[in-house]
């Protein structure tokens, strides 16, 4: 039986944060070393959505650079970690209704953030899709069904971004931030400290001009939901890093249980 591993959320930003030595990427590169070390990685990134919930069989994935118009050397970044098959197959059997397929790889919300996490790329990982026909409880009860892998070894991590409007976004890393950003990012931070389900399944119940604003759609939002729906009430929640960058994203990352 492997130690019980925490669930963890991480902001992700800019592709380019992938070469960062910012307060960040120094968090990102110490935090891993403070956790079990995983047998393998569910990772559930904003930046792989489809129809139906989906789980990625395949034993290598490819690096895939989903994104236009960055520097070449972005295009040659590689994480060569395994897949992690026998993964996918524990996610289809706890949860059915996810196909197992194999038309993915390890999109930027995913290899960005483990290049700093665990920069050997050894431990085997595989990505759980963001169904565009499910609903916020549905999210959340998908990541319910899934909580028992943390207790084989399994570290549930998702890759997204509390706030994350790319209209309003600056070119600047340290651009001045947003007020609206700064206010709806301490409300989240407050409401995922107290687990308000209420708030957290309907972010928009606050204050819907405000939600639409800082999260004007919502797959950078949702890997939330796994991160906290994988876990107990009463869990410990820590916060590993709070920052905005380029005026509009927020780069608040947590870890529940670790
Ligand atoms: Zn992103």
């Amino acid at each position: 039986m492997s130690e019980l591993m925490p669930t963890v959320f991480i902001g992700h930003g800019s592709p380019m944060n992938v070469f960062a030595e910012s307060e960040h990427a120094t968090m990102l590169k110490g935090a891993a070393k403070k956790w079990p070390r995983p047998e393998s990685i569910l990772m559930v990134s904003a930046h792989w959505e489809t129809a139906a919930a989906s789980v990625l069989k395949v034993d290598q994935p490819k690096v895939i650079y989903d994104f236009g118009g960055f520097p070449p050397e972005l295009y040659k970044v590689q994480y060569p970690a395994p897949g992690a098959p026998a993964l996918a197959e524990r996610v289809h059997e706890l949860a059915p209704e996810v196909a197992l397929v194999n038309n993915w790889g390890f999109d930027h919300g995913a290899w960005t953030i483990l290049h700093h996490l665990y920069p050997e790329a050894k431990i085997p990982m595989t990505q759980l899709s963001l169904s565009r026909a499910f609903n916020y409880r549905q999210h959340f009860e998908l990541a319910a069904k899934l909580k028992s892998l943390r207790a084989e070894g399994v570290l549930i991590l998702g890759s997204g971004n509390l706030v994350h409007n790319l209209r309003a976004i600056k070119w600047q890393t340290d651009a001045p931030v947003y007020d609206w950003v700064t206010r709806f990012d301490r409300i989240l931070r407050d409401k995922i400290l107290e687990r308000d389900l209420s708030f957290l399944l309907n972010p928009e119940s606050i204050d819907a001009e405000l939600a639409h604003l800082a999260m004007p759609s919502l797959e950078h939002y949702l890997p939330v939901l796994y991160t906290l729906g994988s876990t107990e009430p009463g869990e410990k929640i820590d916060y590993l890093h709070e920052g905005i960058q380029n005026a509009s994203i927020s780069m608040r990352s947590f870890v529940v249980g670790g």
